[in-house]
Formats: C-alpha cells, sequence, structure tokens
C-alpha cells in the first residue's frame, strides 16, 4: 500500500503562522522584540546566563571558535561521525579538525578515544549530541578540563536533551542550538547560542552585527564582524513552537517508544540509550547489519511512500576532507564508517500518528 510518510516535517500551528503575521504586519523585521524574547526563553531554560541569537548554528560554531582565537595551526577536536557544519568551521578559522571516532550505539564521540588525540596544538573540543542524545558530555568536559581545553557543544539537534538532569549546552563553555526545519524547534534557519561568560557573550553580540559597540553611547565598529543576525519574523517562529517543546519531545519520544518496541527484524540494530540519559529523538537512527544494503533499503522504502536516508556522514570521507587530509576512513574510524554507510534514519515527527509508524516497522521487520 502506498502511503505518505517524510522523513521529517515540521511543528507549525495556526498561532504560530498568526505570530509571524503580526510581526510582518508590524514592520519591524530585524532586531526587533521577538529576537530578545528568544533568547530570555534560552536564558531561562537552561538556567545560563547569556543567549544570542544568531541566523543558524553553523554561524554559532564560526564566531565560537573566532571567538575563542582559534586559528591557522591549531587543532579541534571533532567526531567522525557528524553533520559536516561540525568540522567546515574548523575549516572555516584555518584550523584543522582532529577527527576522533564514535561510539556504536549511540553513535556519539567515543570519550575514552579523546585523551590519545590531544596534542599541544589542540585548542578547543566539540563534542556534538548527535540524533538529539547527549554524548558523555560529563567525562568529556573532565578530560578537556584537565588539559584546560575549552569544550564548545554542538547542540544544533539537540534542545531538550540532559545527562544527569543537565541541559546538553550548559556543560561547556559555548552551547550551540540549531533553530533549522529538521531540528525540534524551528525559525526557518537559525540558531542559538548560550554561556555564562559575559566577556563571550558581549562578542558574541558584536560579531554577529558587524563588530557593533554602542559602549560609549554612539555607534562605533570595534571588530571586523559578520551580519549572523536573525529576523524578527523568524524568531517569533520559534518563540510560539518554543511553547510547546516540552509536549513536541513528549509525542516525539511516544512514536520512538513504537519503533523501539516493534522493530524486531534481528538485521536492524536498534539505538540505545544509556541510563543517564533522555532521547529528543531529533533523528530515529538504526543500523542495518551486512545483509541489508542502504540504499537498497532506501529505493524499496520509497516504493511504499516512506521516506528515509542516511543519518549524517563520515566527515573525513567526504571529498573536500579526504582529499586535504587523506585518511583512510573506514580503517581509522571503523564506528563512523559503518554508521556512514549502514545507517538509516525514519520519518519520526509531530505529523505523524502510531499507525504511521506501526507500518513503517513493520515493512521494515519485512526486510
Ligand atoms: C543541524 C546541525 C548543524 C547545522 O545547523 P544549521 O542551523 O543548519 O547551521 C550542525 N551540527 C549538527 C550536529 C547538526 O545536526
Amino acid at each position: 500500500m502506498f502511503q505518505n510518510i517524510p522523513l521529517s516535517r515540521p511543528d507549525i500551528n495556526e498561532q504560530d503562522i498568526n505570530l509571524v503575521n503580526n510581526v510582518l504586519r508590524s514592520g519591524k523585521l530585524v532586531q526587533g522584540e521577538y529576537v530578545s524574547k528568544l533568547e530570555e526563553e534560552f536564558k531561562n531554560s537552561h538556567g545560563s546566563s547569556h543567549a544570542i541569537v544568531v541566523s543558524n548554528a553553523t554561524a554559532a560554531l564560526h564566531l565560537s571558535l573566532k571567538i575563542l582565537g582559534i586559528k591557522e595551526g591549531d587543532e579541534v577536536i571533532v567526531p567522525a561521525f557528524s553533520y559536516i557544519a561540525t568540522a567546515n568551521v574548523v575549516e572555516l578559522v584555518g584550523a584543522t579538525p582532529i577527527f576522533v571516532d564514535i561510539n556504536e550505539t549511540t553513535f556519539n564521540l567515543n570519550a575514552e578515544l579523546l585523551t590519545r588525540n590531544i596534542t599541544n596544538r589542540t585548542k578547543a573540543v566539540i563534542p556534538v549530541h548527535e540524533f538529539g542524545l547527549a554524548c558523555d558530555i560529563k567525562r568529556i568536559c573532565e578530560i578537556a578540563g584537565s588539559y584546560k581545553l575549552p569544550v564548545i557543544e554542538d547542540a544544533a539537534c539537540s534542545l531538550g536533551a540532559k545527562q544527569n538532569d543537565k541541559h546538553t549546552g550548559t556543560f561547556g563553555k559555548i552551547g550551540c542550538f540549531s533553530l533549522h526545519p529538521r531540528k525540534s524547534i524551528t525559525s526557518g534557519e537559525g540558531g542559538v547560542i548560550i554561556t555564562n561568560e559575559e566577556i563571550i557573550a558581549k562578542k558574541f553580540f558584536q560579531l554577529r552585527n558587524h563588530g557593533i559597540s554602542t559602549i560609549s553611547g554612539k555607534i562605533d565598529f570595534v571588530d571586523a564582524g559578520y551580519n549572523y543576525r536573525l529576523t524578527d519574523f523568524q524568531a517569533a517562529l520559534a518563540f510560539s513552537q518554543f511553547k510547546r517543546l516540552d509536549a513536541i519531545l513528549e509525542y516525539k519520544k511516544m512514536l520512538a517508544d513504537i519503533y523501539l518496541r516493534e522493530i524486531t527484524n534481528p538485521k536492524i540494530l536498534m539505538p540505545q540509550v544509556p541510563k543517564d540519559r533522555n532521547h529528543t529523538w531529533q533523528t530515529f537512527h538504526v543500523l542495518l547489519d551486512e545483509t541489508l544494503d542502504q540504499f537498497t533499503v532506501i529505493e524499496q522504502l520509497k516504493q511504499y511512500g516512506i521516506e528515509t536516508n542516511i543519518g549524517a556522514q563520515c566527515i573525513p570521507a567526504q571529498t573536500y576532507f579526504r582529499n586535504k587530509y587523506t585518511l583512510n576512513a573506514s580503517k581509522l574510524f571503523p564506528n563512523a564508517w559503518k554508521a556512514y554507510t549502514k545507517g538509516l534514519a525514519l520519518p519520526l515527527h509531530t505529523k505523524l500518528n502510531e499507525t504511521d509508524v506501526l507500518s513503517v516497522a513493520q515493512l521494515l521487520n519485512k526486510l
């Protein structure tokens, strides 16, 4: 039976649309009240001293590296399996990404591999909370801290995720979130930075807006900054959705539990959630065994109207990084390679119901 089950859909309701329309009618499209209101929401919900809204999470990560003074000759540790942006930002400041393999069942950076990859050129660590599950950020911060290395959390897809009841994004020096439509709440494009450090926060505000300073009462430009601002109608969309975040995450958990219970095919390895963490299921990601071919499965499910896809990339195997660093990715990062070549992201969002998810599970059981 042909169905229409897309991989991902944003959760947008009439209330969201009305609020966006109100901003459009007001004529105040940038640097208006909803950027500040969204910053307040992130501050309050995370108990952090500062929040800075920017145009996307890649901009947030890029500014983080800039502000920490990371430059050519420096090394930054990143997981070998993530969205490409995590490593691209290291290239953008001229530094070298040092790839570290992931854990096979959580798809997150393997903290035990961290120490052996730290050199006297290492200047930061960017752990990722992949697919909405917190990595072992507590352990990663302990290790990085013992070398006095700052941690920039790539929490782009982990809004609401926690380890030991502490929010992702609040463990490191800086936390970066994305509001892209594939994430739990969205502003279209959008990103948010949180930090407890005032000096750093001031630099974020400055650099997102061309290097502006108004401290002396007049406008001055004290740095060569960027335009990484978000429009106010975009901020209004995320602000409106933020109020439903818990409900969205709860609904997705209910659907994810159906996958966890109903997918019983031994050829499909299910994701594992460590006991000290909650999964926010930004992506429901499974592994196919050696008998199943990733692209064949994607095509097979497409015949039934079910959209699936690769979850994330083995970054050192992408053409740019492969040409530049010539790392033998499948050998050096076996788990990242496996997640890249055997991983499958399943449809999971608030526009699906129990029956939809059940039918996906049943088709997967027939593979
Ligand atoms: C989505 C995502 C990004 C990029 O976020 P943008 O807002 O699209 O720039 C970076 N890292 C990870 C892990 C992501 O999932």
